[in-house]
């Protein structure tokens, strides 16, 4: 048998979590080395150690210009979009979240005492395509080889699902977490797991509702000392702690005060969590047009679901409960840990890529047991089937109205493995070449997606306007898409993989220089 380990790893904007499946085929949080089961994702830059976790989360309000919290909502961005600099180098959001994943590989290790190899990394289902590049980049820089990056609601659905794949069941996952909101319909078939519909806001999260605190303690601060204290960056930090916690206090209790100092001046406001659900009832109604719309897009009706699943450590608050039990009278599913079951269910599925591996490769991994664990009734492995959530589209000329126009090839909501095939005529007489532009997005105006790659093949002289030019595109279970084109016996291909976005020799070289910090 090989020594492989495999972890699932729940990359959060907030907080991170790890999980494995243990000797007993058992799913298990791995607790940090603070003996936490889930690590805030800051990092705290100190000379030459870059410090991961709570000890960096309490430093944010001492120390904030060292620090680096929210990364998520970077990741996907190159380096001269986003960039944060620390003792005259400059880190780009994936080197900033691989520094995250190797504190929880290392972590993991010493509680584990085996290395940790493999990974499945969760992402929202929202996430584009270069967003799950970077996601992939990040693991490989933290020393991870990365088995799959999957959605944190199929991750979620697999948790819950493992122990009920006989019960034929469609769940609706409601996300809501530090700074990203997803909601997705799976459905749970025999030892399939499915996507049926997915939508959401990955600028939506714990963050936006902090932030009303935020603001109005510093509107009031203002009206009462004619300062703003956002303007000093110690003291905005400091707000944003205590509106954090004045938030998480109005889950459990009906009112709450707030205590602000700021150049020697100071407020104290009473909030109520009345008030507080007022102020924010534009967040709450933005959810629930979301999980409107994910309805529609599945076409089904509230009757049809028999569970909700509540991920995220936001769904801890009343008046996100109240929202989702005012939408249906769908029960919730009591048994899921909102902070751990998307950790659980990568782990379940770093196991599964690991079987899968093994039967096509020969070679053995697992303990014969496990296969057991992870089949159904029936004897197959649970399969987990997505859906595409972005439309992947050609750009093509638009003769009557003169300009560039994008046709979906292979439409959001597709079930994966997708394959579409369409034939064009080329757009003047005597073209030299085919150049196929493929974009992401679901705009019909090619400056709203985002470009993935040009396919081009050379042209036999002198072919009329109109001559048939045959695409195909095809979308793998790994979302890797491939796309080729013929034209007059001629023929391209490209592979659009979900590569690093850096070069090998690029990547070395961020690894090395990562590798130059003590991350703790
Ligand atoms: P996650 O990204 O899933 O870890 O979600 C973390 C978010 O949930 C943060 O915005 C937290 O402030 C928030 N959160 C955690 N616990 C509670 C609670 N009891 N009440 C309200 N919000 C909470």
């Amino acid at each position: 048998m090989s020594n492989r380990k495999a972890v699932g790893i729940d990359l959060g904007t907030t907080f991170s979590a790890v999980a494995h499946i243990d000797a007993y085929g058992k799913p298990q949080i791995i607790p940090n080395s603070e003996s936490e089961r889930i690590t805030p994702s800051v990092v705290l830059f100190d000379g030459s150690n870059a410090i991961v976790g709570t000890i960096a989360k309490n430093n944010t309000v001492a120390e904030p210009e060292k620090i680096v919290d929210f990364v998520k909502r970077e990741i996907g961005k190159a380096k001269e979009q986003f960039r944060r600099e620390f003792s005259g180098v400059a880190y780009s959001a994936e080197e900033l979240s691989a520094l995250i994943l190797k504190k929880l590989k290392s972590d993991a290790e010493k509680y584990l005492k085996t290395p940790v190899t493999d990974a499945v990394i969760t992402v929202p289902a929202y996430f584009n395509d270069a967003e799950r590049t970077a996601t992939i980049t990040a693991g490989r820089l933290a020393g991870l080889n990365v088995l799959q990056i999957i959605n944190e609601p199929t991750a979620a659905a697999l948790a819950y699902g493992l122990d009920k794949l006989d019960e034929d069941q469609t769940v609706f996952v409601f996300d809501l977490g530090g700074g990203t909101f997803d909601v997705t319909v799976m459905r749970i078939e025999g030892h399939r797991l499915e996507m049926v519909a997915t939508n959401g806001d990955h600028r939506l999260g714990g963050k936006d509702w902090d932030d009303v605190i935020v603001n109005y303690v510093a509107e009031e601060f203002d009206r009462a000392h004619g300062e703003n204290p956002l303007l000093d960056l110690q003291s905005y930090q400091d707000l944003q702690s205590r509106a954090l916690s004045a938030k998480i206090q109005l889950s459990s209790r009906e009112r709450t005060t707030i205590v602000h100092t700021h150049n020697g001046k100071s407020i104290r406001l009473e909030l109520t969590r009345e008030q507080f659900e007022q102020m924010t009832r534009h967040l709450i109604e933005k959810c629930k047009a979301i999980c409107e719309i994910v309805m529609a897009e599945a076409e089904m009706q509230w009757t049809e679901m028999n569970k909700i699943l509540l991920v995220g450590g936001m769904t801890r608050m009343p008046m996100v409960r109240a929202m989702i039990a005012g939408l249906s009278s769908v029960p919730l599913a009591e048994d899921v840990n909102p902070d751990e079951a998307v950790a659980v269910g990568a782990a379940i599925q770093a196991v599964l890529s690991l079987l899968n591996e093994e039967d096509a490769t020969g070679e053995k991994m697992l303990p014969a047991e496990t296969r057991q664990q992870f089949s159904s009734r029936d004897g197959g492995l649970i399969q987990v089937r997505n859906i595409t959530s972005h439309t992947l589209g050609v750009v093509l000329w638009d003769e009557t109205q003169l300009e560039e126009y994008v046709f979906p090839m292979i439409k959001k909501m597709t079930p994966m493995p997708a394959e579409a095939k369409n034939s064009f005529g080329t757009a003047t007489a005597n073209m030299q070449r085919a150049i196929v532009r493929i974009v992401e997005g679901e705009s019909t105006l090619p400056a709203e997606c985002t470009p993935l790659g040009i396919c081009d093949v050379a042209l036999p002289p002198f072919l009329p306007k109109g001559s048939p030019v045959e695409l195909t595109y095809e979308y793998n279970a790994n979302q890797v898409l491939e796309v080729e084109v013929e034209a007059a016996g001629n023929c391209a291909s490209v592979s659009i993989e979900r590569k690093t976005g850096l070069t090998a020799e690029e990547l070395d070289r961020a690894t090395a220089a990562l590798g130059q910090l003590i991350v703790a």
